[in-house]
């Protein structure tokens, strides 16, 4: 077996019986990231040199007897976390060299425990998009293809769309990832892999680029649902750095994903069901519940009548976040600058951000400032707060009758990466699953579930009561058994 294919839950297991150091564990995954990220761009920064002294640390402590839950696992840090001492992109031109003096809450709680950083992983700029096409360092490729059209390069995802390809093709054993609307969820859908976005709160945003600070959730992927488990038992917890940050203790997730589904009631939203669903998909669905049922939950219709809302809320909202968010990088004080002998302040900052920011990242801030503006304020802003509420107003009503609800994680598999550039609404169309769990601030999480007709990956989603990561986890692995998923990437290390 070659080093990369170890799950997480495995490597910790060889870690531990000696079977493996973690040098040659890191090693490998460098090896790999050498051969193959060239091709994928799944890292903007590779830090090789680091992570093998941290390795060497890790297999010292484990001699001594003092590892912690993580020691000597190498992980993919996605490039919106602030690391200290390492570049810190965003994605954007307009951070330049920025380097952190400072360590993310999130991914300092996995160094605490022991964890690897291999690099930073490539994302939209601001983690705004669903393809990872909108980088200032260049797309990331999907280590997926298309069955009958294997030279179409796909997309992975976005916006974390180097965490999930860089899981997916074996070039980490798990990621760190953020979701504002979708960007775990969905890319580890499009690459068949495991990823949860839990509730708002449960994970730290201290140290976190902010893109939308109300919807912002940082979360793990992996290549199961416990691996994201133990991930995000690491990852999560009360910081004073955050005052949204939510004070509850952190269960053991990864027990929870043995707990089985036996008597729960699952929700079946019947506002999901949407026209021009592909039928795999809803074919998939019902699979799932099937899956579900037999394993013995109950499937219930319920309704979320704001469903059809929560696109358009979500992009007044977000946008408008990220607009107040992004007015700090002025030229002044991070990052770049960029100015001309005799201009003055106001041209200062008109050069810098029209250089330093991209297109879809210029285009959030032109609606968010818009919807904000004096005179519509009330007619977009202040209305799609109110149609949030109505939104976690419909959860709260079906939590009274279900434990957990399953829906499709995406409306389509990975799509071409020059499919959909030209038109922005249909990008925003692949959100459309997972943006309620944002507005709402319920945990959700995508589990791979089966193949599409090209034999590529398709998810499911369960979502969750507020801080009940516990029954997510328990019917995302009654799910994933069911579904043995087994299938690989073309692309992938040790072969
Ligand atoms: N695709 C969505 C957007 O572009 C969600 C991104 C995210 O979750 N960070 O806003």
């Amino acid at each position: 077996m070659h080093p990369t294919d170890f799950t997480l839950r495995g490597a910790i297991d060889a870690l531990s019986e000696g079977i493996i150091s973690s040098v040659e564990l890191t090693s490998a995954h460098l090896d790999a990231i050498a051969k193959l990220n060239p091709r994928l761009n799944a890292y903007i920064s590779v830090t090789g040199e680091q992570a093998l002294a941290q390795a060497r640390a890790s297999d010292a402590r484990r001699a001594e007897g003092t590892a912690g839950p993580l020691d000597g696992v190498p992980l993919a840090i996605k490039d919106l976390f602030c690391t200290a001492g390492t570049r810190t992109t965003a994605g954007s031109r307009i951070l330049g060299n920025f380097t952190p003096p400072y360590e993310s809450t999130v991914s300092a709680n996995l160094l605490r425990d022991g964890a690897v950083f291999l690099g930073k992983a490539n994302l939209d700029e601001f983690a705004m998009g669903s393809s990872n096409t909108t980088s200032a360092f260049g797309p990331v490729e999907n280590p997926w293809s298309r069955r009958n059209d294997p030279e179409t390069r796909l997309v992975p995802g976005g916006s974390s769309g180097g965490s999930a390809a860089a899981v997916a093709a074996r070039l980490a054993l798990g990621a760190t990832a953020t979701d504002t609307g979708g960007s775990i969820r969905q890319p580890a859908a499009f690459c068949g892999i495991a990823g949860i976005k839990p509730t708002y709160g449960r994970c730290s945003r201290f140290g976190i680029v902010a893109f939308a600070s109300s919807l912002d959730q940082a979360g793990p992927v992996a290549r199961t649902v416990e691996d994201c488990a133990i991930l995000l038992r690491s990852m999560a917890g009360f910081d004073p750095k955050d005052s949204t940050s939510a004070d509850v203790p952190v269960p053991d997730f990864g027990a929870a994903c043995a707990r089985g589904v036996k008597g729960l009631r699952i929700g079946v939203p019947k506002e999901y069901r949407l026209d021009g669903t592909p039928p795999e998909i809803a074919a998939l669905w019902e699979q799932g519940l099937a899956w579900l049922r037999a394993q013995g939950a109950e499937t219930v219709e319920i309704s979320l009548p704001h469903t059809q809302y929560a696109l358009p809320t979500y992009y007044i909202v977000a946008p408008a976040e990220a607009s107040s968010n992004l007015a700090r990088y002025d030229g002044v004080r991070f990052g770049l600058r960029v100015t001309e002998p005799g201009s003055d302040l106001k041209d200062l900052y008109e050069r810098t951000r029209a250089e330093g920011f991209g297109a879809e990242v210029r285009r959030r801030i032109l609606i968010g400032t818009y919807v904000l503006s004096a005179g519509y304020y009330d007619a977009y802003y202040l209305k799609a707060q109110k149609i949030r509420a109505l939104i976690k107003r419909d959860f709260d009503e079906a939590f009274r009758t279900v434990d957990a609800i399953v829906t499709p994680a995406t409306p389509s598999a990975a799509f071409g990466m020059d499919e959909k550039q030209d038109d922005p609404v249909k990008m925003y169309l692949n959100d459309v699953f997972t943006v309620t769990a944002n507005l709402a601030g319920l945990p959700g999480l995508a589990v791979p579930a089966g193949l599409d007709g090209q034999g590529l990956p398709l998810g499911l989603q369960v979502i969750g009561r507020a801080f009940d990561e516990e029954t997510v986890f328990a019917v995302g692995a009654a799910i994933e058994h069911a579904a043995d998923f087994t299938a690989l990437p073309a692309l992938r290390a040790g072969i």
